[in-house]
């Protein structure tokens, strides 16, 4: 459903606008869609016939020994897999990616079994037949000769500037590859790298051109991933808990930088969720090849793109990625996801967990965050359940599984605040990681601690935000007469069920006083009295926007957007005079930029203008694109690039030269780096980045733009 994609995407910058930068479906093979931020626990979707509870054996302990060769795509293996029969069987299946060849399978005593591959060419599925029957509760070991290569995706491989194999990769035979099992695992890959796994790190070998690292988990994990490259480490040892950076030599500055940032926002967890659940926390940069920050949460360590790991920190970018990715060391990481359709317990969950850190340590961008939010979340139409959860991925595709469970997901636990109290969400949560940690849960299991700490029938609440797609409209009936000294209206809740009960804040402003007023509202209609002293108030309804509501920014944002995708649709097609069209209509329809996207629309009318010559009009475009600024520094900052980019391509036609490279030149030196690596993601997906193009205009580069 690319269409539909484009037309809640409205802007360029792919690399601020998702958080956690979306990748295209993975090749896995169960169409499980893989988004870049990836916990290791979401992957048990992919599994839902093994995480029932009527799977016939458990996975209890892996000792895994991989060789790798980076160059050559490569790895062997040997796994011993202790299992737990739940029921009697003969036979057991598993499953092992198919490209992988297997020598062997083996029991403890060195007894040859056979296996059978599924018929099914590119199915992962594995029969082994264990020879002989187990009772339930036997203990069964199998040991798994095997090697080859990985038919990876953007998230998974194999090659000389670096390793990554996440569960989904199935480079391990499981049954459940969100098992909490005992692991221990033997990297072996060339001198000079170093491997990362789960637990802690109990040797490290160099044997002539290869070293060994051996890793170990204290307490079952939830993954089995495997990360490895050339990378320097700085550790940290702090408490009880020793921190590790690995990146690779061109960003080793980067280390002290980002072990500071790991320590303060684990820590920030731990003092609102649980301790840390291990001994060590490894963050690592891997080539991940995504435009953008994207990042992957397994037990223990977390990898993140060259991206996240260059910019984290720079002013405007993106502060939510990181406290996000680490959130998933308690969620999901330590409580998994019972299905598919608990996705908002991962991914809403660990952005409200970022937004908690940003509200204390960064309060405007925590501001910005819910804003941003609250516009993308309401800019999908229709609106989806958020229980379709990871699903969202492969149905309707990642940016509205990012609008769905990311942005409203979020939103939904800043309204819970307002219905339950916000200390209540927190308690909430930490009986959650109490109560489930090494084992899974669903969005159920949540409501019902919810209604437990909070003495609540909470049905209505995760009816109407989680299982439906209820948004209420809220305003205020203000009495006209009201005696004086009080403040008499009603609030007003439309589409909402009877029992629909939220506290909605009402600041109230008189010439003498400032009132922090709320009223915990009942079904549709409530009164309510403030009494004041000074002039006749100014109130403000629900100005964090706490509450997920339709706004008029929302509705607004939500026409602008979907003309903004028409007109690149119609673009992609070559009928640019319509696309100019749906333009000029959205722009129409919000002259007050109360959407925030005008700047956009604009410069999409600017570029079309410069693409057709008529350089009058796209001046004038680009200029208002320039100027129309919105309460998002970033979004401003990524037109103002484009529009200046633009206008110097601009005199550049005009054979102005001089004026086109002073314009380039002052870009160069003033945009912040990450935005130089933005593209225009509306003219296509392999435009160049502003930087190329601000190098071409500068004469750095030989080859002109692709497109100009
Ligand atoms: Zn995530």
């Amino acid at each position: 459903m690319k269409t539909n994609e484009n037309k809640m995407r409205r802007g360029l910058l792919t690399l601020i606008l998702l958080i956690c930068a979306f990748l295209t479906p993975g090749s896995s093979l169960e169409g499980v869609a893989s988004s870049a931020c990836f916990a290791s626990s979401t992957s048990s979707t992919s599994f839902t016939s093994f995480t029932s509870s009527t799977s016939p054996v458990r996975a209890e302990a892996y000792r895994i020994e991989v060789a790798f060769s980076p160059a050559e795509g490569k790895l062997q293996a040997k796994v011993s897999l202790d299992l737990r029969a739940v029921e009697p069987m003969r036979a057991m299946e598993l499953e092992l990616a198919r490209s992988l060849e297997i020598h062997s399978v083996e029991t403890m005593e060195g007894q040859k079994l056979r296996f059978e591959r599924s018929r099914l060419a590119l199915s992962p599925k594995l029969l082994v037949d264990l020879d002989k029957p187990a009772a339930a509760g036997d203990k069964i070991t199998l040991v798994f000769r095997y090697g080859g290569k990985i038919r990876g995706g953007l998230l998974d491989f194999v090659r000389s500037d670096g390793i990554l194999l996440r569960d989904d990769a199935r480079w391990y035979p499981a049954v459940d590859l969100a098992a909490f099992t005992q692991l221990e695992t033997r990297i072996t890959v060339p001198a000079g790298w170093e491997a990362v796994s789960s637990g802690n790190l109990v040797s490290r070998e160099e044997h002539g051109k290869q070293v060994t690292f051996v890793w170990q988990a204290g307490s079952a994990v939830s993954s089995r991933s495997v990360a490895a490259g050339p990378y320097r480490e700085q550790r940290l040892r702090q408490g009880a808990i020793t921190y590790a950076i690995h990146l690779p030599g061109q960003h080793a500055e980067r280390s002290s930088w980002l072990l500071g940032r790991a320590r303060r926002i684990l820590e920030f967890y731990a003092a609102r969720f649980a301790p840390y659940p291990h001994a060590s926390f490894s963050l690592l940069e891997a080539p991940i090849e995504s435009h953008g920050a994207a990042g992957y949460a397994a037990a223990g360590f977390s990898a993140i793109s060259p991206e996240g790991v260059e910019f984290d920190g720079a002013a405007l970018y993106s502060p939510e990625f990181l406290p996000h990715e680490l959130a998933h060391q308690w969620f999901p990481n330590e409580v998994t996801l019972a299905g598919a359709e608990d996705g908002w317990l991962a991914e809403g969950l660990a952005q409200y967990a970022a937004l908690l850190y940003l509200r204390e340590t960064d309060p405007p961008q925590a501001k910005l965050l819910v804003e941003r939010s609250h516009l993308g979340a309401l800019a999908v139409d229709p609106l989806r359940p958020i229980s379709a959860g990871l699903k969202l991925f492969s149905t309707d595709g990642a940016s509205i599984a990012d609008a769905t469970l990311y942005q409203r997901g979020l939103l939904v636990f800043t309204t819970l605040e307002t219905v339950i109290g916000r200390s209540r969400v927190e308690q909430a949560l930490r009986e959650y990681y109490a109560r489930y940690r090494g084992r899974a849960a669903s969005i159920a299991d949540f409501e019902k601690i919810c209604e437990e700490v909070s003495h609540r029938e909470l049905k209505w609440f995760f009816d109407y935000y989680i299982r439906g797609t209820g948004i209420p409209t809220i305003s205020l009936d203000v009495l006209a007469n009201s005696p004086p000294g009080e403040f008499q209206a009603t609030i007003r809740i439309a589409d909402v069920p009877e029992n629909f009960s939220v506290r909605v804040d009402l600041p109230l402003v008189t010439s003498t006083e400032k009132i922090d007023h709320s009223v915990a509202t009942i079904g549709s209609a409530t009164p309510f009295t403030i009494t004041y002293s000074g002039t006749r108030p100014t109130i403000d309804l629900d100005p964090e926007l706490k509450i997920l509501r339709w706004t008029d920014a929302a509705r607004v944002n939500r026409a602008v957007s979907k003309r903004m995708g028409r007109a690149d649709d119609l673009l992609q097609e070559g009928k640019a005079a319509n696309a100019q069209a749906e333009l000029e209509k959205a722009a129409q329809l919000d002259p007050e930029n109360v959407s925030g996207s005008l700047g956009w629309v604009f410069l999409r009318l600017g570029r079309i203008g410069l693409r057709q010559g008529r350089i009058s009009a796209a001046r004038n475009f680009l200029r208002r694109a320039g100027k129309t600024s919105s309460s998002d520094p970033l979004a401003d900052a990524g037109v103002g690039l484009w529009s200046q980019i633009s206008i110097a391509q601009l005199e550049e036609r005009l054979g102005r030269k001089t004026a086109a490279r002073r314009i380039f030149r002052s870009l160069r030196g003033t945009m912040p780096a990450f935005l130089l690596r933005s593209r225009l993601d509306f003219e296509g997906p392999s435009g160049p980045t502003a930087g190329e193009v601000i190098a071409v205009g500068l004469g750095k580069l030989a080859i002109q733009p692709v497109r100009h």
